[in-house]
């Protein structure tokens, strides 16, 4: 099925504000919510629909990808999940705890979610570093973390070996129970962790004296990464299931890996672009030459026209980041300045004296317009 603009969806114009994003999805939450209309199909898929919207909209990251690549830019490259497409329902009613604020207590809400719903270990937040470098090719990192882990001694089960394990009396294993809540659109059942077995849908009889029947352990892990190319300052990749293990089963939490640029000594990144500022010396940029400037793939060489004019602006094409959707590379700018001596000795001072007001120094309103016309143009 197609998929509809974000924007349609949720019923807002292009240049909405968070305000009007947030609202326009709290009203359609409301108007096609699950407990609202039970076994509405079509309901459910308009909800999920607006919370996918709503996803992207709300996240200022994801909705300038959205902007300038459409439902493409919100795919993600590999290792990434969560952005737009396939949002389970527990990720929709995790999401309703920053809009709803926990007024809406018919609304599940973390604790709720539909349908059989397995405890989850917490997910893991981790920062990493990068060079330029690294984040032009893509890197792979092997990292050590501790983590809770399913506790080797009981399997994971928090039962001392041997012992008894039953299936949960009240919630007759499955880890919920139903409870009901009148709320304003009338009384509501909505699914909550059973107390009795905090989710887990069985009773042991006896504790493992190692985890003390938590059927967890803290233990050092070594992960492996695959950070994709182009990733930038701030943003986090999602490793499925390399987070805590669950207390007694159920499914570990995700790795959340927040991606932290290191400054490049000469080189300024600007999106998928990198900026170099060189400063030419007055008689290279006079007669010409050929200068070494850093590039993220080493040193290149690169000549200069003679008469080239501060505030010219140099590309190498295809010498900047890839982009993270597989939309190319960027480029290398480089900056043009010219450095006029601060100081001269009296043989320069005489040399220079000798082209004081002579027609090819001193520039003509035709060449300052001809120049300033160009330098206007670099800015759109
Ligand atoms: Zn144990
Ligand atoms: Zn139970």
């Amino acid at each position: 099925m197609e998929k509809r603009d974000y924007y349609e969806v949720l019923g807002v114009s292009k240049n909405a504000t968070d305000e009007e994003i947030k609202k326009a999805y709290r009203k359609l939450a409301i108007k096609y919510h699950p407990d609202k209309n039970p076994d509405d199909k079509e309901a459910e898929e308009k909800f999920k629909e607006a919370a996918e919207a709503y996803d992207v909209l709300s996240n200022a990251d994801k909705r300038a990808r959205y902007d300038q690549f459409g439902h493409a830019g919100t795919q993600g490259a590999g290792g990434f999940g969560g952005f737009g497409g396939g949002m389970s329902m527990d990720d929709i009613f995790a999401q309703f705890g920053n809009i709803f604020g926990g007024h809406f207590g018919g609304f599940g809400g973390a604790t709720g979610g539909r349908g059989r719903r397995q405890s989850k270990g917490s997910d893991l937040r981790i920062k990493v570093s990068l060079t330029l470098e690294e984040i032009a090719k893509g890197v792979s990192k092997t990292l050590k973390i501790p983590t809770y882990v399913a506790c080797e001694s009981c399997n994971g089960t928090g039962a001392k070996g041997g012992t008894a394990i039953h299936t949960c009396s009240t919630c007759n294993g499955s880890g919920t129970v139903i409870t009901q809540r009148q709320t304003m659109f009338g009384v509501m059942q909505s699914q909550t962790t059973c107390p009795t077995c905090e989710g887990t849908g069985k009773t042991i009889t006896e504790k493992c004296e190692h985890c003390k029947g938590e059927g967890v352990e803290r233990k050092e892990q070594t992960i492996s990464i695959n950070i994709p190319a182009g990733v930038a300052d701030g943003m986090t990749l999602r490793v499925a299931g390399k987070g805590n293990a669950a207390r007694r089963g159920g499914v570990n939490g995700d790795l959340l890996v927040v991606v932290e640029e290191i400054n490049h000594p000469e080189l300024i990144r600007e999106d998928s672009d990198v900026i170099y500022n060189l400063m030419l010396d007055v008689v290279t940029a006079t007669l010409g030459g050929s200068v070494e400037v850093p590039t993220i793939s080493g040193r290149a060489r690169v000549k200069i026209a003679p008469g080239t004019q501060p505030g010219k602006i140099l590309r190498l094409r295809g010498k900047g980041l890839p982009s993270m959707n597989g939309y190319g590379h960027g480029d290398q700018l480089i900056n043009i300045m010219v450095y006029i001596p601060e100081q001269v000795n009296d043989e320069e001072r005489a040399a220079l004296e000798q082209l004081r007001n002579r027609d090819n120094v001193v520039p003509t309103e035709e060449t300052k317009n001809r120049i300033f016309s160009k330098l206007n143009h670099m800015f759109e």
